[in-house]
């Protein structure tokens, strides 16, 4: 079975057509710029060279056309099974569903509260709503890999009619990247009892116990956990209130300084991304180094919290852009938790495993880095869909 993973950017869109039976990667292509009149598009088929041209690709919908042509070169659409999306929130949705107009809708409820990446999203289906009218559009929700976390875990301190009306609670992200993690820790070191801190531009950090999340650090957006690349993290409500009639803001306003101006940015004014923060850091940069450092304390508060809340971890593990590449990083975190179960073998840390274990061979707790793999993840649970609703029909 074919299965088209898209994967829509703010102004970039990646798509891989992939053959799920194992896995291999048929086609894929990269659309960069959308909207400049300089666009980048890139595509290649299996092993194939890979192709490049500088073009003017005006909005979305000339993206996606434009790998859609591509990949008619060798295959016809209609072997396509389905386009899979990493789709983000949805009010009353979750779980591997059909993107009909209901979730859509669903999707448009809860977009305030995760504004940027649903708007991309909703673009991308409604594109392929136009072209592909008779391929089934199928997303899986980040939320899902959280379904098990308990009540005591999710609920907020606030009246529970709000819950029930509103369904305000903590829900979880980055479900793929952290379900990944979980099969693969199992997999590579036996694992049942998981910690996963997905550490890049977007960061959470994920309680996993036999294969799923019994708690995670962003809560009903993910504007919340961790400090993230621009976006805030963790803040008392009263505080942003206090802000908000200080600086006479508006909720539009103050959304838009939670989303675009928090996290990393906001501490070091003006640095979001860890390779720019360390290296400014390394300069003598004050405020990197605050961020930094921050940054770094939130992971290791959530990380005590899960050794807590799983009874110890047998494996902590780092992925995503700067878990998986900054030793720095790494280093930073695990500071002083030797007493808990956690050593860090720095010879091994700074060696930087693309995969494998960076603790000391004595460690009680296992350390290790392992490269997400979220395609993987959306692909097989969309194949899934697919062969439970066909068996269905027939
Ligand atoms: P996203 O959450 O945006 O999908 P990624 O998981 O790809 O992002 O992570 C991107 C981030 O990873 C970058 O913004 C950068 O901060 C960090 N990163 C990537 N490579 C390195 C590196 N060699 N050292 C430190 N940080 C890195």
């Amino acid at each position: 079975m074919k299965i088209l993973i898209a994967n829509p950017g703010s102004t970039s869109y990646k798509c891989k057509l992939y053959d799920v039976q194992d896995m291999t990667v048929l086609f894929q292509a990269t659309v960069e710029r959308i909207g400049d009149e300089q666009g980048i598009y890139s595509y290649n088929f299996n092993e194939g060279e890979p192709s490049k041209e500088i073009l003017k690709i005006p909005d979305y919908y000339a993206a996606v056309n434009l790998t859609l042509e591509s990949l008619k070169q060798k295959f016809s659409i209609g072997e396509v099974a389905a386009v899979g999306f990493k789709t983000v929130h949805a009010k009353g949705v979750t779980g591997c569903v059909e993107l009909t107009d209901s979730v859509i809708q669903a999707m448009k409820d809860y977009q305030p509260l995760a504004p940027v990446h649903t708007d991309v999203y909703l673009t991308a289906i409604d594109v392929f709503k136009k072209l592909l009218k008779s391929t089934p559009l199928i997303g899986l929700f980040e939320t899902h890999f959280h379904v098990n976390i308990p009540p005591e875990a999710y609920l907020y301190g606030i009246p529970y009619e709000y819950y029930e009306k509103y369904g305000i609670r903590k829900y979880g992200f980055h479900g793929a990247s952290h379900r990944f993690i979980g099969m693969r820790a199992k997999e590579l070191y036996d694992a049942d009892k998981v910690i996963s801190c997905h550490l890049g531009g977007s960061s959470s950090v994920s309680a996993i116990k036999d294969g799923w999340s019994i708690d995670t650090s962003m809560g009903m957006s993910p504007q919340s956990g961790l400090l993230n690349a621009k976006r805030v993290g963790d803040l008392d409500p009263f505080a942003l209130l206090y802000l908000m009639e200080q600086e006479g803001l508006s909720i539009a306003e103050t959304r838009e300084i939670l989303i675009s101006k928090g996290g990393l940015y906001g501490i070091s004014e003006g640095l979001s991304d860890f390779r720019d923060i360390e290296k400014a850091m390394n300069a003598g940069n004050e405020r990197a180094r605050l961020a930094f450092k921050t940054f770094a304390y939130y992971v290791k508060r959530y990380i005590g919290e899960y050794m807590a809340i799983l009874n110890r971890a047998d494996v902590l593990v780092f992925t995503a852009g700067a878990g998986q590449n900054s030793p720095a990083l790494r280093k930073e975190i695990l500071q002083g938790m030797e007493n808990i179960g956690l050593e860090l073998d720095d010879r091994k840390n700074e060696a930087n495993p693309e995969e494998g274990l960076i603790s000391t061979d004595l460690s009680p707790v296992k350390i290790a880095v392992i490269p997400t793999n979220e395609e993987y993840v959306v692909a097989k649970e969309v194949e899934r869909f697919i062969r439970m609703n066909m068996t269905k029909k027939d």
